[in-house]
């Protein structure tokens, strides 16, 4: 099997978050046995038809690799897909599919690679870290940080290969997802002053949100990396009401903010508590709580691995990533996580993503040599 024909078969597994993936698990840690690692599959506490996989090699010995990626691919409903996002397809030097570049791509290559090396014969650990629900929230790396990988060793030097196209990137921020519910009084519409106007009251909430943006985007943090240089906090989803005839109790909303590394999680989250503290309230419901937080990832600087990504990197910088990672709770295992692999992120998530094969093929070279270097 070539790493196209690897590819092709983790395509052809529907691994959309929403849905259950142990077969696919099952899978890539068959594949990982295969190759010569010893491979366990840790269920998600808590979520059925998930898990993570692990898969180690190599003696108990300082330094070493860890390669990571996630399996969980995201939704195609609604997009203008123009080949089966589930069938691998060749066209014009290019794979197409679902999870072509973000990120099957790169555990295809990485599963290629290890195929060429003998891994038995490895002076320094290997760990493979195959996470799940990484698009919904990085859920299945916040596993492994609060459980640990069990006994053996955990390589610092940890590459994600997500879709940089061959970028090395050291930062991102991470994201937190906050909901606020404004509740107010139903009452028939032809006697508003019986009740109070959830919707009315959510105005202010939001107002109170974009003021709270605003300041955010004053501050500037870490301006040679991000792009751009503050915390972005967006008002992405709202729903209130339910009948044109009636004075509507209750409105959710929920928004999200990238704190950057070093910054509290709660900071924006207090300071927005704070703001809405003070609006004028006609009723007793308004309530704001954090409903998800995906750690921010810093590796410092010139570190082992990235010394080694440089002989393959596109360019020469070392950049920041916009978007999370799984590098956040990896980190928090001891990992210098950098995140660099085959594809773009501009295609990732969109209709007809893919992966050009000559950025899959350079990817098995390039985690190869990698390998070799690192655990040799
Ligand atoms: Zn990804």
């Amino acid at each position: 099997m070539d790493a196209l024909a690897e590819l092709t078969r983790l395509v052809s597994v529907d691994s959309v978050s929403s849905r259950p993936m142990v077969d696919l698990a099952a899978h890539v840690a068959q594949r990982c046995e295969d190759v010569g690692l010893r491979a366990s599959i840790l269920p998600m506490p808590g979520h059925s038809g998930k898990a993570n996989v692990i898969a180690r090699v190599g003696p108990d010995r300082p330094g070493g690799l860890t390669l990571s990626g996630h399996l969980d691919v995201v939704p195609t409903e609604g997009q203008p897909w123009t080949t089966d996002p589930f069938t691998a397809t060749v066209r014009d030097g290019r794979v197409y599919g679902r999870g072509t570049a973000d990120m099957k791509g790169f555990v295809a290559a990485s599963l290629q690679a290890l195929g060429r090396v003998d891994v038995a014969r490895l002076s320094r650990p290997l760990l493979l870290v195959w996470t799940c629900d990484e698009e919904v929230g990085c859920l299945g790396s916040a596993a492994l940080a609060a459980s640990g990988l069990g006994d053996g060793p955990v390589p610092s030097a940890c590459l994600i290969g997500e879709p940089t196209d061959f970028r090395i990137l050291r930062m991102h921020p991470g994201h937190v997802a906050v909901r606020v519910v404004v509740r107010g009084r139903a009452a028939h519409s032809s006697k508003p002053h019986l009740g109070v106007n959830a919707i009315e009251a959510a105005a202010a909430v939001v107002e109170a949100c974009r003021d709270v943006a605003a300041e955010l985007a004053q501050e500037v943090h870490f301006p040679d990396l991000l792009d751009p240089p503050f915390v972005p906090l967006n008002v992405a989803r709202i729903h209130g009401g339910s009948a044109i005839n009636i004075v509507p109790d209750e409105v959710t909303i929920d928004l999200g903010y990238r704190p950057v590394p070093g910054m509290a999680v709660a900071d924006v989250f207090d300071r927005l508590q704070r703001r809405l503290e003070r609006l004028p309230r006609p009723h007793t419901g308004l309530h704001a709580e954090i409903s998800r937080v995906t750690p921010s990832l810093l590796t410092p600087a010139g570190t082992p691995l990235e010394r080694m990504l440089r002989a393959h990197a596109a360019r020469p910088d070392v950049g920041a990533a916009t978007f999370a990672t799984d590098g956040g709770n990896l980190e928090k295992l001891g990992m210098a996580p950098l995140v660099f692999g085959p594809g773009s992120i501009d295609v990732a998530h969109q209709a007809d993503e893919y992966v050009a094969i000559d950025a899959l093929h350079r990817a098995v070279d390039v985690v190869e040599a990698l390998v070799r270097e690192a655990c040799a």
